[in-house]
């Protein structure tokens, strides 16, 4: 018998032949294909007749193959299928390239559907390559709202939706764990009924029920944990940290910039939870620039003077690596041990040499060390603690279930759990982050740092490409640096994709001979990162082209100018993350947008980033455009991805929230809802952390 977590490779020979790039998009198993939710749908529902169309339109027909022929177009060297299809109404041509195959599976007499776009050649109307289905009961690609997912190269739509259509009646074994009482309150739809109609909607009413009803399944659960985290919390003891007035103010007085009132509030905010003897559970949300690291310095330079350890987790090594420098530099007054943990490297600033990672381990141990920077590895590691007081946890909305209940276990002391911190650059307004987060206390950082500029965001044409890169030549004589940020590592099989590599050669080899130039990106060993970005930061390099790996947290005051290639294929947010990496000195910075054959969408959509400079705002302009489905405006809860819902969904975030808060209410436990409580362990094992 066929279940749900038998893999997806055997389902079919497709499936086989697809299977590593099932893989690369995540799916692994039959369960997976029917989580694997489409971002958007074409809506080929309406079905047009022949003689009402229009050049532009996005339709469907039905009609009679009258005709169909290959033939081989002698200057493209193009196989051309050309067919004639026919309604009560009139006739139109249509025509797929490079497809010889369709004259075997289109034939001529059969009644078949056509979606796609129509377009006007010369005088006639044409349709080019739409797809096609014959007509039946069922269609998953024409005459319906046609499910787009996304995808990677080598495996198309249709085929994804001919997997999806034939696992989807197994969705009926997906055990349904939300309590029955809600499900009856909320008139939900089933939820294998929602599975199928997400994936293939009979209409929009049914499609909006069918969303409704996942989303609410996902939030449900992030709400369900919030309030149990908050109980925990409210439980749990944790050491008191003093603060050390005279000490704090005098090394604030020390910096070499005065901090802005919202970095005082939050550091103060932060400096009074901590002498309490419950944990602290405090979220600094500040937009990129803002300042967030120095009062996290503040906090943990408080704990050193109470003689207890801190632990500060980045989401990169490259960050990681910062932080440990910038602490050092911060604390260059002070005697504080600071030490680098990550996979692959141990360090403490006051040696020279490298550690060994067992007697780094011990050091910790042995309360020798004070802070340590690292990765989130840093929790998975057997790396245990004298007395850990303060945990931070930076470009993250929170920390997870698991995470607390690791380092509570590495505190070094069984009683008390340390103060958590995180801190993130993804803005939510405060209302809707006490409906999401209500387990947080927040502290937001608005105001920028003095003498701050923004960052002038511009759309680049190709006409006015040279003329841009000499703008930015003369940049860099004046002692400037700059970001190149590219889509790929790699050249792809998709023509047109800008990758790294390639454009390195471009820029090194035409157009800025005279500076030295460096490339990083994830594949890319440690040292070899470690050796660019330091190389980067000391303006050895003066033009880093990149992956979107610097998209969050490098600081580089120097470099002013953000160019980013490929721009159509980022989220807004993560195009404004991009631009926060300028901007971080008081040089004029600047962030241009290469254009090459954007579609006018793209355009507008582009245009949005030039005009708003509020991530949380772009985010939502993107989700107009988009559809979800991507890394923008997904809700980090600590337990799972959110496949469906968005920030945006106010009103099931509010209706999950107070179904959660019922159903513990009824029973803390879970004991009662059995299928629920499994769902939630299982969760919380499964917390990936890197
Ligand atoms: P983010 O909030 O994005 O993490 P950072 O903490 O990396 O921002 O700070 C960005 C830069 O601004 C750093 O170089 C930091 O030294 C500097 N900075 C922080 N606070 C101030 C301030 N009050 N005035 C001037 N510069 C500041
Ligand atoms: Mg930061």
């Amino acid at each position: 018998m066929i279940t749900l977590l038998d893999k997806a490779e055997n389902i079919s020979p497709i499936a086989k032949k697809l299977s590593s790039k099932l893989k690369k998009i995540g799916i692994e198993t039959i369960e997976d294909l029917i989580f694997y939710y489409p971002f958007r749908y074409d809506d080929f529902s309406q079905i047009k007749q022949i003689k009402d169309l229009i050049p532009g339109d996005m339709v469907t027909i039905s009609g009679r193959v009258d005709l169909i022929q290959n033939r081989r177009s002698p200057r493209q060297r193009k196989n051309i299928t050309e067919a004639i299809i026919s309604d009560k109404s009139d006739s139109i041509k249509v025509i797929w390239f490079n497809q010889p195959y369709l004259t075997k599976n289109i034939r001529q007499g059969e009644n078949i559907y056509l979606s796609g776009k129509v377009n006007a050649d010369y005088n006639t109307l044409q349709m080019i390559s739409p797809e096609y289905e014959k007509v039946k009961n069922f269609t998953s690609n024409t005459a319906c709202l046609a499910p787009v997912y996304h995808l990677t190269a080598g495996i198309t739509n249709k085929q994804i939706r001919f997997l999806i259509r034939s696992v989807l009646p197994l969705a009926v074994n997906i055990i349904d764990w939300l309590p029955l009482k809600i499900k009856l309150d909320l008139r939900f739809m089933d939820l294998s009924q929602a599975l199928r109609q997400v994936h293939f909607p009979e209409n929009k009413v049914k499609l909006n029920s069918a969303s409704i009803r996942l989303k609410f399944n996902e939030l449900f659960l992030a709400q369900l944990q919030t309030f149990i985290i908050r109980d925990k919390i409210k439980n749990s003891l944790a050491e008191k940290v003093e603060f050390k007035e005279n000490e704090i103010k005098s090394f604030v007085s020390s910096l070499p910039f005065k901090l802005t009132d919202d970095q005082k509030k939050s550091a103060w905010a932060v400096l009074k939870d901590t002498q309490k003897s419950y944990p602290m559970n405090r979220l600094i949300e500040g937009e990129v620039g803002s300042g967030k690291t120095v009062v996290a310095a503040i906090a943990i330079l408080n704990t050193v003077l109470n003689k207890k350890q801190s632990a500060y987790m980045a989401p990169t090594e490259i960050l990681a690596k910062q932080h440990f420098k910038s602490l050092q530099e911060l604390y260059k007054n002070f005697e504080i041990q600071i030490g680098l943990f990550t996979r692959t490297e141990q360090k403490i600033c006051s040696e020279k040499k490298k550690i060994k990672k067992n007697d780094f381990i011990k050091k910790i141990k042995n309360g020798e060390v004070d802070i340590v920077v690292g990765t989130h590895s840093l929790i998975q590691e057997k790396v245990d603690f004298k007395n850990l007081c303060l945990a931070i946890i930076d470009e993250q909305h929170r920390f997870g279930v698991e995470q607390r209940k690791s380092l509570k276990e590495k505190s070094g002391n069984k009683k008390t759990v340390p103060h958590f911190l995180s801190m993130t650059a993804t803005p939510i307004p405060r209302t809707l982050h006490l409906a999401l987060y209500g387990d947080l206390d927040l502290s937001i950082i608005k105001e920028m740092p003095k003498g701050r500029k923004k960052v002038i965001t511009k759309i680049i044409e190709p006409i006015e490409r040279e003329k841009t890169y000499n703008f930015i030549r003369n940049q860099i004589n004046q002692g400037r640096q700059v970001f190149v940020v590219c889509p790929l590592i790699n050249e792809s099989d998709k023509l047109g994709v800008k990758s790294v590599k390639e454009e390195y050669e471009k820029l090194s080899k035409k157009i800025f001979l005279d500076f030295k130039i460096g490339v990083i990106h994830g594949k890319l060993r440690t040292k070899e990162k470690e050796k660019i970005m330091s190389d980067f930061l000391t303006n050895k390099i003066k033009i880093l082209v990149a992956t979107s790996i610097v998209e969050v947290g490098v600081d580089v005051a120097n470099a002013s100018i953000m160019i980013i290639e490929g721009a159509e294929r980022f989220g807004l947010a993560q195009l404004h993350q991009f631009r926060g990496r300028v901007g971080r000195s008081d040089f004029q910075s600047y962030c241009f947008l290469f254009n090459e054959n954007l579609s006018e969408k793209t355009q507008e959509r582009l245009e949005a980033l030039v005009k708003c400079n509020d991530g949380f705002e772009l985010a939502k302009i993107d989700l107009e455009f988009r559809g979800y489905g991507e890394i923008y405006g997904k809700i980090q809860s600590g337990i799972s991805e959110f496949k469906i819902a968005t920030l945006f969904d106010y009103k099931i975030i509010e209706k999950a929230k107070v179904s959660a808060e019922y159903i513990l209410n009824l029973d803390l436990t879970l004991n009662k809802f059995s299928e629920l409580k499994k769902k939630m362990d299982e969760l919380n094992k499964n917390v990936h952390l890197e």
